[in-house]
């Protein structure tokens, strides 16, 4: 029965007015339904005191709000906090919210798994199931929110960044994932600023095309590799649009940009003996002379299904330090939530036995722990 309803919650203020038309209903109705599903997380329309009851009766027969399902909610020593969600047709995808200081980052997902299978990332390692719906993709918003009672007590800024970092490619999930991202700017939603909004991609040129036609969000580019050869060996979409041309059109996105000083982030997997050399450093700082960007360089988290090794904290310094003294605005991003899989890479969206998850956060903290000012 529900699978006939339209779920609400995915509906942009175009969808939503849209709707409403068809209904023989205002198109203002749309704005009304917006704050209440985005602004206070109504999932009832029976509590949306502004809709006459028979408006009211009428939506709960031919539409529902319906965030994905909270399977797993779990808490990091750190702060930090996963879900592990259950999709229509029984598929499972994570979100993580990252708390830091004023700032809250949540990383959302946007595909049950994902095709491009890059050698070090476990979604990849589990093939592709399916695309996420808009109201999938933007319900991880939600149900963080919901999650911290932030719409209860008005605090919408719980969650200020969202960065489409999690399980999946977004751009080859194009029409939803920007409908959603749509939503997490509008000010009937989330509000957010489009600079706090970022899409990373592996780089799939065509869709980053048009994405620069229809978006302001920022941009992250997952490079990993300072020429074709070794790219092409880590992310196999590069032996299909190479380095030259992914980097021509993250150009083209910032040129679409009314703000001139923007910058594309860089993001570089350092995997030990792969990647992580200085001299292939200094290739890097070659490459990307010129290229308006800035530079994150995250230690490969260890997955499962593959025998890479996270770097020594020397030699991501020494690598860093390559790339600083050339000039380049380099940060490192520090592991969070490992004690419950929820680190870049390591989302697969499954139920882990809480054993095996003590254990290796015993083993991580072990490992050096990388701290670069
Ligand atoms: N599909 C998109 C977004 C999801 S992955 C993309 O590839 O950009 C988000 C980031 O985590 C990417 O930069 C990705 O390369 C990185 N990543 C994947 N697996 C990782 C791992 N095991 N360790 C560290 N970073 C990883
Ligand atoms: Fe897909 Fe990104 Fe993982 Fe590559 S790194 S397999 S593109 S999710």
């Amino acid at each position: 029965m529900s699978q006939e309803r339209t779920n609400l919650l995915g509906l942009t203020l175009p969808g939503m007015q849209e709707f409403f038309l068809d209904l023989g209903e205002k198109p203002f109705r749309a704005q009304q339904l917006l704050k209440w599903i985005h602004h206070a997380g109504l999932v009832s329309f029976d509590e949306m005191s502004n809709l006459s009851k028979s408006l009211r009766e009428k939506l709960a027969e031919v539409a529902e709000i319906r965030p994905p399902e909270v399977v797993d909610q779990l808490d990091s020593e750190d702060g930090t906090r996963k879900w592990v969600l259950r999709v229509d047709e029984g598929g499972l995808v994570e979100s993580v919210f990252i708390p830091e200081g004023n700032r809250g980052t949540l990383c959302v997902s946007s595909q049950v798994g994902c095709i491009l299978d890059c050698s070090f990332c476990s979604t990849g390692k589990q093939g592709f199931q399916r695309d996420l719906t808009a109201a999938e993709i933007i319900g991880q918003v939600w149900l963080a929110l919901k999650s911290y009672d932030a719409f209860q007590s008005g605090n919408g800024r719980k969650v200020t960044n969202v960065v489409m970092m999690g399980m999946g490619e977004p751009l080859l999930n194009f029409d939803n994932v920007v409908d959603a991202m749509d939503l997490m700017l509008e000010d009937l939603a989330y509000g957010l600023s489009k600079r706090r909004v970022t899409l990373s991609t592996s780089g799939v040129v065509p869709a980053l095309d048009r994405l620069a036609k229809v978006s302001e969000v920022s941009l992250a580019v997952s490079l990993h590799a300072p020429n074709d050869e070794l790219r092409s060996q880590l992310v196999p979409i590069n032996r299909k649009y190479p380095i030259k041309m992914l980097l021509e059109s993250c150009r083209n996105y910032l040129d679409h940009q009314k703000d001139s000083k923007r910058v594309v982030t860089v993001e570089y997997t350092l995997i030990a003996g792969v990647n992580d050399q200085p001299d292939q450093a200094r290739e890097l700082a070659i490459l990307l002379k010129d290229f308006p960007c800035k530079i994150n360089l995250i230690p490969f988290n260890t997955i499962a299904q593959s025998d890479y090794k996270r770097p020594s904290g020397n030699a991501v310094s020494r690598f860093w330090q390559v790339l600083v003294d050339a000039g380049y605005v380099v940060t490192v991003r520090t592991t969070r939530g490992d004690d419950i899989d929820a680190a870049c890479g390591q989302l697969v969206g499954q139920v882990v036995d809480r054993t095996r998850r003590a254990e290796r956060y015993r083993r991580a903290n072990e490992e050096q722990v990388v701290r670069l000012a």
